[in-house]
């Protein structure tokens, strides 16, 4: 079992005081907090080994490279990959969509269809929007019902031999919903043959993932919302798939031979890391990989869900207060929450004078919002240095700033 306190420990801005009160920091759907041990390897390494990575024959630069490249298989083995090179680092989540919707969109024929859901984030929207007007392709969007969960046989009325893609979140950045991704990707592949990508932005920072279990093409994976620092993503991708695709950044590292008239590409993973990459970063990523496999992602998993489960309660219990979370059993310590009459904005600057940090707007989940009628939500993510107490101050905090809201 967790023990917060013990971890709470090893990230310094904890000791922070905000506002004359303790940190009471729930907003890690944005951005997860930094232990120690990342933030001690980034800087052993500016201090001890810098030098770019795979152009050097000296030992320095042979150093950064090996710890670069040791990440890839860390991360290989933390979603349990088939191959180190299907891993290729972005800079974050939102790059990967980008760089998989301008590789696979240009190989598609006018009219094919690309499938999101209504509750997607905008790096899982946008990017496609983009690729489906250069190209004109088709977008459309999977139902998500009352209970804030996917309509599985909304999805299945719209899979047809023109599906390509069908993208989807793992964990929902405001319902906390967990759609069985196993099943879809399944009914998927029986009805199209689409490629089944996955935002896993939320999902891998809390649950264990296992790609080769779930079946899926690709997974798009965020390094800050795992406690890695910012600037650094990776997208998991099969190498075969990898492999019949194209480049979309040009530049060095990337290539094989270089001609003025024209070029070849270096092998995966290289082909689609062009120019310098953030590989301090990078190692930094890997210390995060480290922290959460010595927990194990298990205990990860079982914090999140009882510390969900604790907060749900306490939050339903407050009279007048909207939460849009998943109805089902499973889902994510994901909290959007509404006041009638109060905007988000005044309420999240109330609870900071309580030392408690939540984000307020749509949180990139605009349509969303906009289909349930909200402008704007605040929103309470748990990870794993909050605890139940965490959720008290919360509770307690949207308490008094209702009555003074009225
Ligand atoms: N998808 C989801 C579900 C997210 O919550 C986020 C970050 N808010 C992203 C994608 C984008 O991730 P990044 O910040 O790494 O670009």
């Amino acid at each position: 079992m967790i023990k917060v306190s013990d971890i709470k420990k090893d990230f310094p801005i904890f000791e922070r005081q905000i506002n004359g009160n303790k940190l009471t920091y729930l907003d890690s759907g944005a951005t997860s907090q930094k232990p120690n041990q990342v933030i001690d390897v980034m800087s052993d390494v500016y201090k001890n080994n810098n030098a770019n990575v795979h152009r050097g024959t000296y030992v320095l630069s042979s150093e950064t490279t090996g710890k670069y490249e040791d990440v890839r298989t860390k991360f290989q083995k933390f979603i349990n990959a088939y191959d180190s090179d299907e891993i290729i680092f972005t800079k974050g989540c939102t790059e990967g969509f980008n760089l998989l919707s301008n590789s696979i969109c240009k190989n598609l024929n006018q009219g094919d269809e690309i499938i999101l859901s209504e509750i997607e984030h905008h790096a899982n929207i946008i990017p496609w929007q983009m690729a489906a007007e250069k190209y004109n392709l088709n977008i459309k969007f999977i139902n998500v019902d009352e209970s804030f969960n996917l309509d599985i046989d909304h999805l299945k009325s719209l899979l047809s031999s023109k599906t390509k893609i069908v993208s989807i979140v793992g964990e929902s950045n405001i319902s906390g919903m967990l759609p069985d991704i196993k099943e879809i990707v399944t009914i998927v592949k029986s009805k199209s043959d689409a490629l089944f990508i996955l935002d896993g932005a939320q999902l891998v920072p809390h649950r264990s993932v296992d790609v080769q279990d779930l079946g899926i093409d690709f997974l798009c994976v965020s390094g800050h919302k795992m406690l890695g620092p910012t600037g650094i993503g990776v997208v998991w991708g099969r190498k075969e798939l990898w492999d019949s695709m194209d480049p979309v950044y040009g530049g060095g590292d990337m290539i094989e031979e270089v001609y003025y008239d024209k070029a070849t590409w270096a092998p995966v993973p290289h082909k689609f890391e062009a120019g310098t990459p953030p590989f301090v970063e990078a190692i930094g990523l890997g210390a995060a990989v480290d922290y959460l496999t010595n927990i194990s992602m298990n205990e990860v998993q079982q914090h999140s869900d009882s510390l969900r489960e604790y907060a749900k309660n306490k939050l339903e219990n407050i009279d007048g207060l909207n939460i849009i979370h998943s109805l089902s059993k499973n889902a994510g310590c994901t909290f959007a929450m509404s006041i009638e009459g109060a905007h988000a904005t005044d309420v999240s600057l109330m609870l900071d004078t309580y030392g408690v940090a939540v984000r307020a707007g749509h949180h990139c989940v605009q349509p969303f919002h906009r289909k349930l009628n909200l402008d704007a939500t605040f929103r309470a993510t748990g990870y794993i240095y909050n605890d139940e107490e965490d959720f008290d101050i919360l509770a307690n905090a949207i308490e008094d700033s209702m009555k003074m809201l009225k």
